[in-house]
């Protein structure tokens, strides 16, 4: 069945935070590509024309690690994003137990989310929903983030229609403490997550809700003090909590170089305004001093 006159569907490739994603050919291209259906809810004219204004923009957001939105519009109701079809993400790669990632294969994956990221925040657009599975990977080992600015045009996804409600364990301190405010770093933070989860092989701060998440948070890096973060007083959702100590970061990752170490601890820092940008992560000697990042090419990848 034709979409637009020139979307030839295939397969649903799952459902997703805001709808289901098909497999599609493009007839105009041949090029295989994934359409994401969208809810739009109940809108009077059936398609919230602000949100379609919105996704216009980030067919602007052209980057080699960034997916590419190729086309957009509305169609009975709903409203259907194109991409480039991508054939696995980062998730699948962390959690595949036949997939040994070396130290220059850790940093590959990381600077090529950092670079993606990078030209967003340049164009002052943030991410704000950064996980391993929006990080897809395509036929040439390319990192590529996916679903951009999607959290701010749509609003915090509805949890409640999808198996994905795992976003809370890479959500930044003041997020959880119910800022309104936030800025580029609340990807920064769940790119230290992500980077911690490529060391540990396993996601690291697990909460089972929002308090659980903060205290996981409290546990790794201990209670941040007013001193380090004079913010904090003053957000919306903040409470006392107990002091708890921090634990050297080392006993936490014990395989981690010092470089890796220092930038980890860098991207964890609590006051946002404090926090390294994703601009001078990249240019930590982490990434200069060897091993170098490997090719993508030859990055391994899920059978
Ligand atoms: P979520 O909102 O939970 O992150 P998505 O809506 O991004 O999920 O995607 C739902 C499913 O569609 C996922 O299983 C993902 O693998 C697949 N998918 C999304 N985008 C693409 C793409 N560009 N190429 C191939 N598969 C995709």
């Amino acid at each position: 069945k034709k979409v637009a006159d020139r979307y030839l569907k295939r397969e649903v490739l799952g459902e997703g935070t805001y709808g289901v994603v098909y497999k599609a050919i493009d007839t105009q291209t041949g090029q295989t590509v994934a359409i994401k259906k969208i809810r739009i809810g109940k809108q009077k004219e059936g398609v919230n024309f602000t949100a379609l204004r919105e996704i216009k923009l980030l067919k602007e957001l052209k980057d080699p690690n960034i997916i590419e939105l190729i086309d957009c519009f509305p169609h009975k109701g709903n409203l259907h994003l194109v991409f480039e079809f991508m054939e696995t993400d980062l998730e699948a790669v962390i959690r595949d137990r036949n997939i040994f990632l070396s130290p220059g294969d850790i940093k590959s994956y990381l600077q090529m989310t950092l670079k993606g990221l990078a030209h967003c925040h340049k164009k002052w657009v943030l991410h704000r929903d950064m996980k391993p599975n929006n990080l897809l990977i395509g036929p040439n080992g390319q990192l590529k983030l996916a679903d951009f600015g999607l959290a701010r045009i749509f609003g915090s996804p509805d949890r409640r229609f999808t198996h994905q409600v795992f976003a809370r364990w890479y959500r930044a301190p003041e997020l959880l403490f119910g800022t309104k405010q936030y800025g580029p770093g609340v990807d920064v933070w769940a790119a230290a997550c992500i980077f911690a989860e490529l060391l540990l092989r396993r996601p690291f701060l697990q909460g089972s809700s929002d308090i659980d998440q903060l205290g996981k948070i409290f546990a790794a890096f201990g209670t941040p003090s007013p001193s380090q973060w004079p913010d904090m007083l003053y957000l919306p959702d903040y409470v006392e909590y107990q002091y708890v100590p921090p634990p050297p970061l080392r006993s936490l990752f014990p395989m981690a170089t010092d470089d890796a170490l220092d930038l980890l601890s860098k991207m964890f820092t609590y006051d946002p305004k404090e926090r390294i940008s994703v601009q001078q992560a990249l240019e930590h000697r982490y990434f200069s001093c060897p091993p170098p990042p490997t090719d993508p090419e030859k990055l391994p990848r899920p059978a």
